[in-house]
């Protein structure tokens, strides 16, 4: 999953760099309204974490712009204790949640992983589907109630396709859900994560559709 962190605060944001990069998402990471705009008008994320107060360009008209555009991607807010009227115009504008700043690192991932469920149309917090479950909060994956170790980006390829089966995957898509832009990209490495997920899981979980990408079977 790849996250936008837009804070101009270089402690806190280094600080929630750091957890998301724990957690596995593949983060970028901009420091002012402007920045944030070309970002989101550049590449697909699956969530932003947006501080409200920024240079060049506030949060509100960033948000604003991105939902008049017609982009649906998730949109946590990030608010100081007391700003329940920045929240409230947040929320309004189009923003799906917040967090209160500072932040208690276990909320904030457990907010997100609940907006990037959601955003998949699914209430379950974890995903199952052909006898394969991956629990994005514990970060365990089963196949037919065995215990199954996925590396990291393993997961990242396999968490979009299980989430959605049927929906065909591009490998550019996979690849954005990988790697942020300090990440060096390997041309085949969507290959080499879907090749390790089908040793352990199976040749048919994942199947490649001839000049699309991939897909896991309804
Ligand atoms: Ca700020």
């Amino acid at each position: 999953m790849r996250l936008l962190l837009v804070e101009d605060d270089s402690m806190i944001g280094e600080a929630v760099l750091d957890v998301l990069r724990a957690a596995h998402y593949a983060v970028d990471w901009v420091r002012d309204g402007e920045l944030a705009e070309s970002a989101l008008a550049d590449s697909q994320y699956d969530l932003v974490l947006l501080d409200l107060g920024l240079p060049r360009r506030d949060g509100l008209a960033v948000l604003r712009s991105l939902r008049q555009r017609g982009v649906r991607t998730p949109v946590l807010l990030a608010t100081a204790r007391d700003a329940v009227a920045d929240r409230v115009a947040g929320l309004d504008a189009g923003a799906d949640d917040y967090v209160v700043k500072p932040y208690d690192t276990d909320e904030l991932l457990a907010r997100i992983r609940a907006l990037l469920r959601r955003a998949e149309g699914q209430a379950q917090p974890v995903y199952s589907h052909r006898g394969v479950t991956l629990n994005p909060a514990t970060r365990e994956a089963s196949q037919d109630g065995r215990p199954v170790t996925l590396s990291a980006r393993e997961w990242a390829v396999l968490e979009p396709l299980i989430a959605r089966p049927g929906v065909v995957f591009s490998r550019a898509q996979l690849e954005e859900k990988l790697f942020s832009w300090k990440d060096e990209v390997s041309s085949n490495a969507v290959e080499v994560y879907i090749h390790g997920v089908r040793k352990k899981l199976g040749a048919d979980l994942v199947q490649t559709v001839r000049g699309l990408g991939y897909l896991v079977p309804r």
